[in-house]
């Protein structure tokens, strides 16, 4: 793609969101696909069409840096970057994620205790904002905006084109699984395995999942130019399922784009609830089909579906619990108690991070750089005896993630007051940016957007 391509897609896009003024209407992405989970609202929003914004501009091999469009994949991105020997620096999990949305929210994976969560892996953004004008931002120009957007979820402008710092990789993963019976054992390794390899080790992934109280696993990998001797790197692309395989397998080894993707094919474990952890169907559905994206147009289809039938009754017995939360280690533990024993869901996904920015500039998500953070990922639906009112178990999380000096991703449902949100998410801050990048006010605020899903 040329720079002037993106040009006239870019002059069509401002052209559209002058349009979308001047009818009066709110704007939404036009998108393939999406990884949020919030319900929103029905609106009469003016879609301006981005689906377009998906190509890799170009490789820059020699300084590892990506010049990217805003709604390019990481499933494309990992493909133009590996055969240069590179990946990108942090891979959220899903193929389908994309880079602005990425930023805009919070990303985060198994390299994110040596670089960061993935907007403190990007050297600049081209945003669009709401009076059509887009502006170039980076350390060094419109800084407060670069260090505003990340976890602004699009209330400030859209991430159209972004350059993405880059790593080298070599052609296969060693993963070693190690079990741990006891929560205080499994997160003093975690912390040990991060402060080794956290500038130099050999270790360059690690992450983890909790089973039960006491079957938990750390997982560390490295890369290697081949496998040993005698091993066939094992394929979690269709017959194999690579969560189970954490708990038959002491090591292993997977190419690193199978490695990178380990996640997708079983949506982590959530695949388990369209059956095709069931050998027969999986065999039926194929390799194609076994993707995070057809999940969610399966799911997608049913809320689609369910919404022609709403439920009188506003107390339910199940409630929906898809979150990530950030906790420092030294809490994790207590939050890991909390939520086996209040919640309950399992497995749990596990991924250490620390922010490399010593001077918190990232204001909307600031993290302490002096400590490392443990992610929690949950996806379930939590079931109860009696009946609970909306959102009672998600303000549960909600109220301990505070409790324990911990912060909550927003692309999922919240249920916060605005009071508690604003004091959590810096009020200040981003009504500043609000003032100087959307003085009219025309794109929602961000509590209006997580939180009342408008
Ligand atoms: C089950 C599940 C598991 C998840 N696990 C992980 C995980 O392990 N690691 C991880 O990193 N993330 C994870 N996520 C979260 C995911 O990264 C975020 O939801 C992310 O924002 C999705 O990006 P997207 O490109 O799919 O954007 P979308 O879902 O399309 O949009 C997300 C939000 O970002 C805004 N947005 C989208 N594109 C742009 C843009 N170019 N500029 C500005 N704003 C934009 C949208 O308006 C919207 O508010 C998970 C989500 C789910 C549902």
């Amino acid at each position: 793609v040329s720079t002037s391509a993106f040009d006239v897609k870019k002059k069509r896009l401002q052209q559209q969101i002058t349009q979308a003024r001047a009818s009066g209407k709110s704007v939404r992405l036009q998108k393939n696909a999406s990884n949020l989970f919030r319900h929103r609202q029905k609106s009469q929003a003016f879609k301006i069409d981005v689906r377009d914004f998906n190509q890799v501009i170009s490789i820059d091999a020699e300084n590892r840096l990506a010049d990217v469009e805003g709604m390019t994949t990481y499933e494309d991105l990992v493909a133009a970057t590996l055969p240069h020997g590179l990946m990108p620096t942090v891979v959220p999990e899903l193929k389908s994620i994309t880079i602005g949305g990425a930023v805009a929210g919070i990303g985060i994976e198994a390299t994110s205790f040596r670089y960061g969560l993935v907007h403190e892996t990007v050297r600049e953004l081209e945003v669009l904002l709401a009076d059509g004008r887009t502006v170039i931002c980076s350390p060094d120009q419109n800084s407060d905006l670069f260090y505003g957007f990340p976890n602004s979820y699009g209330t400030l402008g859209y991430a159209l084109r972004a350059k993405v710092r880059l790593v080298p990789v070599q052609p296969f993963v060693l993963v070693t699984h190690q079990r741990f019976s006891q929560a205080k054992d499994f997160f003093a390794a975690l912390k040990k395995a991060c402060e080794t390899n956290r500038s130099n080790g050999p270790v360059r992934f690690i992450d983890g999942v909790v089973f039960s109280k006491n079957e938990m696993y750390l997982n560390l990998a490295r890369f290697i130019s081949a496998p040993p001797v005698g091993v066939r790197p094992s394929d979690y692309t269709y017959r194999q399922i690579y969560y189970r395989s954490i708990q038959n397998k002491k090591h292993d080894v997977v190419t690193t784009r199978d490695y990178i993707w380990r996640w997708d094919t079983d949506w982590f474990w959530c695949s388990s609830h369209f059956g095709v952890q069931n050998p027969i169907l999986r065999a039926l559905a194929g390799r194609r089909l076994l993707r995070s994206t057809t999940y969610w147009k399966i799911r997608a289809a049913a809320a689609r579906l369910g919404a022609l039938f709403p439920k009188n009754d506003p107390s339910s017995r199940h409630e929906s619990v898809v979150q990530d939360v950030e906790i420092p280690l030294d809490n994790a533990e207590k939050f890991l108690d909390f939520f086996q024993r209040e919640i309950g869901i399992k497995p749990i996904w596990i991924c250490p991070t620390r922010s490399v920015d010593p001077e918190k500039k990232f204001g909307l998500y600031a993290m302490n750089p002096e400590k490392l953070y443990i992610n929690f990922g949950f996806w379930d639906v939590v079931k109860s005896t009696t009946p609970k009112p909306p959102g009672f178990y998600n303000k549960r999380i909600e109220v301990m993630t505070e409790k324990l000096g911990g912060k909550k991703s927003l692309y999922s449902t919240s249920f916060y007051s605005e009071e508690t949100f604003w004091r959590l998410y810096n009020k200040k801050l981003y009504d500043q940016l609000k003032t100087t990048y959307d003085p009219d006010r025309y794109f929602r605020n961000l509590y209006q957007k997580a939180v009342q899903a408008r």
